[in-house]
């Protein structure tokens, strides 16, 4: 086998552990895909009619405060100054989200200050004020009070998920900010931006490198090529990032994934809606929200004579769908401990990224984590021979 290390799937995960691998131990990677394509979701490719780069799996928005990861993704791009700001369309009106002061005032016809905004809220939290919710519904609830909460939160939320939002976990809700200003930016950390020559540039970079053979059209799980699963077991180490549960042959039953379906639409305008996110919270509509992907590059010359559009619509994934969100109901949260405990018992096998981990990763999470990887189990094994044990999916 002409490897050293093979590593399954060639998303942000995968491509960190195959760059550090081959750039700072010299080692010879074979990078698998399944899809004819690297960079695994974040993928990313200019419409054809009209030039406009369009993100293939939804719309992908980086930012991080993890100094590391910052500097590391310097190697491979540069950024843009993109700030994240999106809309939400409620009964025929255009409110901004994250929810702030602005929200809050808009929706209430009111000119409360944040005091008397925040005095609102709690008031309007009723029991759930002062507490910590550990499902979504009573944690929206806590956060925002109901009437915001109900608006907001639980039609869209209830689109996107089609699971009772008791039964969901808090941290879906936690990731959005609450501010008591009047700033709509969409995330809180300290940087942010769109690469300048978009993802496939900087996903090609991260690959560019001799010792990196990356290998599409290529499912570990399909015998007859030399990087199968039954071909490199034993014989090499692998970092998986596909489907945990898929890896178990389902033997502790399947995990449920949320999957989405994307409609595009080139439109003979210059600009549909004006921003490049609006979300549909109401019931009369079926997507969640709306992509118009000109307005994540204002500083490139798109075309004026049209624009690209995609609606996004949720549902549960079957087997043949690609699996996006985690659902992660307590079942769920059973089924993950059986196959950490299966993991355990898996030699040079290492398990990462979002759908290895059954995690709910955004891209710098899924890079900060394959670089502790590389640090913790990777480069000891082969600069001291430190074995390679997963210690469970949770890498
Ligand atoms: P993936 O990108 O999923 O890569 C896994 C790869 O493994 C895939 O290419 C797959 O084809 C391959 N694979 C699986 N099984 C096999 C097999 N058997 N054989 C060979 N190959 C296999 N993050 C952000 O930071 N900001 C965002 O705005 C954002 N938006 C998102 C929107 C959507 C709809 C989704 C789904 C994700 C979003 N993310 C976002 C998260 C981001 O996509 C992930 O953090 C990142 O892609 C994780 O990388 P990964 O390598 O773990 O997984
Ligand atoms: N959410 C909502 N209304 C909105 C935006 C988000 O109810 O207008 C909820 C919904 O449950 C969603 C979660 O907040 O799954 C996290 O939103 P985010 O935009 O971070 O989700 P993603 O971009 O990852 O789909």
């Amino acid at each position: 086998m002409n490897a050293d290390l093979v590593v399954v799937g060639s998303g942000f995960f995968g491509l960190t552990i195959a760059e550090r691998a081959a750039s700072q131990l010299g080692l010879k990677v074979a990078v698998l895909d399944r899809r004819h394509h690297i960079g695994g979701n974040a993928y990313s490719e200019n419409e054809a009619r009209t030039g406009i780069e369009v993100h293939r799996y939804g719309a992908h928005l980086f930012h991080t405060s993890n100094e590391r990861v910052w500097d590391y993704v310097h190697n491979f791009t540069e950024f843009t100054r993109y700030v994240h700001k999106v809309y939400t369309r409620h009964k025929g009106e255009v409110y901004p989200m994250p929810i702030n002061l602005g929200t809050i005032n808009q929706f209430f016809r009111t000119a409360l200050g944040p005091v008397e905004a925040r005095a609102l809220i709690q008031e309007q939290a009723g029991e759930l004020a002062g507490t910590d919710p550990q499902n979504l519904n009573d944690k929206g609830i806590q956060l925002i009070g109901r009437p915001l909460y109900e608006a907001f939160i639980k039609y869209y939320t209830g689109k996107q998920w089609q699971t009772d939002p008791k039964d969901l976990p808090a941290e879906i809700i936690s990731r959005l900010p609450v501010r008591y200003t009047y700033d709509n930016r969409y995330f809180n950390d300290k940087y942010e931006g769109l690469p300048v020559n978009g993802y496939t540039a900087w996903i090609e970079r991260m690959a560019d490198h001799p010792n990196i053979d990356v290998h599409l059209n290529t499912d570990f799980f399909d015998e007859g090529h030399e990087y199968s699963r039954s071909s490199t077991l034993g014989q090499v180490p692998v970092i998986y990032t596909g489907p945990v549960d898929r890896y178990f042959d389902y033997a502790e039953g399947d995990l449920s994934w949320r999957t989405i379906d994307l409609e595009e639409e080139v439109l003979p305008i210059e600009d549909f809606q004006g921003c490049s996110v609006m979300n549909y919270p109401d019931e009369d509509a079926a997507y969640t929200r709306i992509h118009e992907f000109r307005h994540f590059h204002p500083e490139r010359d798109y075309t004026k004579d049209a624009t690209v559009i995609m609606r996004e619509y949720s549902r549960f994934a079957e087997k043949d769908d690609e699996p996006y969100y985690p659902i992660n109901t307590a079942e769920d949260r059973a089924k993950l401990l059986a196959y950490r405990d299966l993991a355990k018992g898996e030699k040079s096998m290492l398990f990462g990224g979002r759908l290895g981990t059954y995690k709910y990763l955004d891209m710098h999470m899924a890079i900060g984590s394959a670089l502790s990887m590389f640090d913790n189990k990777i480069a000891p094994h082969f600069t001291s021979g430190q074995k390679l044990e997963s210690g469970g999916v949770d890498a």
